[in-house]
């Protein structure tokens, strides 16, 4: 561990002991569970498993350097995602389903999930990107102080389909130094009917506005992402995702500083196949009429996809993942 080095911001933490005490707050909301939105009250220290189906211990599909993030999160020598099993949300287009639904995976203790971080720094990656965390936040902190005094210092993605309690998310100051969260829906209807995530858009915007407090814009040192947020946006068809009043809170809530990917790769698997309008792509118009909104908002931060989006397409379809087990 660097003495004096304050970042990662978690080096700090951890020296001072606010990450401990983070951590064992947050263990104790396993019991009854409140860790996100759903507040399902089951006790997960005693083997209890809530809607999102994870226990006491995290589980992990697959971990790898990742190329295809935002060119930011990704630089040259890629991200190291860690994508967990399990998902406190449930997509009927969900591409990951196998593990997000179906929870393939496999159970790490904190040792092993710290591990996984230090071989993650020995691939060479800029960061640690923790992909859907929203559920086992506290196992990731257990094994983040076990990590540390190994030598671990990647600066944390936080990759979050975006479904969060504000109040989580507060644990995190001074420990997460860069933040991925969605933003999927503008309509609680929407969010409903395609992820069963009841008070989405309420629950979404607190947790956004208290990372963005946090993290603050993005700041990139060396063509990598040092700190900040990016706000993902999927656009749905049929105008699901709600794009103008996600872009309008954005802009008069938030701030036209922030970055957005806005993300045209929504491919209808899973469930969607049958369920118009979601047994389609996105049109180009479609796409292309998110792309105005964002100029409509003053929204110029941010990145967009070519017309085939074949980049991000290769990035986050689960055929190209291989499965730990
Ligand atoms: S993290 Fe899982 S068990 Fe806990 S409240 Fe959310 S869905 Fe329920």
């Amino acid at each position: 561990m660097k003495e004096g080095n304050d970042y990662p911001s978690y080096l700090k933490a951890y020296r001072d002991g606010s990450l401990s005490a983070a951590c064992s707050r947050l263990v104790a909301r396993l019991k009854p569970c409140d860790l996100c939105p759903r507040r399902c009250g089951v006790n997960r220290l005693d083997g209890g498993a809530g809607f999102c189906g994870s226990g006491r211990l995290a589980s992990v599909f697959t971990y790898q350097r990742h190329m295809g993030e935002e060119p930011v999160i990704s630089g040259e020598r890629g991200s190291g995602t860690v994508f967990f099993s399990h998902c406190n949300m449930k997509c009927i287009y969900c591409q990951n389903y196998r593990f997000s639904s179906l929870g393939e995976g496999v159970e790490c203790e904190p040792e092993r999930l710290a591990a996984i971080f230090m071989e993650i720094q020995e691939m060479g990656c800029h960061n640690l990107n923790l992909v859907t965390p929203s559920h086992v936040v506290p196992q990731i902190l257990e094994a983040l102080i076990l990590a540390i005094p190994q030598g671990f210092s990647l600066p944390i993605v936080y990759n979050t389909s975006g479904y969060e309690s504000a109040d989580v998310i507060s644990e995190l100051a001074g420990i997460v130094d860069i933040y991925l969260p969605d933003m999927r829906y503008g309509d609680d209807g929407a969010a409903m009917r395609c992820s069963n995530a009841p008070g989405y858009v309420a629950a979404n915007r607190a947790a956004v506005a208290e990372m963005f407090r946090q993290a603050g814009p993005l700041a990139v040192e060396g063509g990598v992402a040092r700190r900040g947020m990016i706000v993902r946006h999927l656009v749905l068809p049929g105008g699901l995702s709600g794009t103008a009043t996600v872009f309008r809170f954005i802009a008069e809530r938030l701030s036209k500083d922030i970055h957005i990917s806005l993300m045209r790769q929504y491919n209808p698997v899973y469930k969607a196949a049958g369920l118009p309008p979601l047994d389609r792509r996105i049109t180009d118009d479609e796409y292309a009429d998110a792309v105005k909104l964002l100029e409509e908002y003053g929204l110029e931060n941010g990145w967009i996809q070519d017309e085939h989006g074949d980049k991000e397409v290769e990035t986050f379809l689960g055929e190209n993942f291989s499965s730990m087990a």
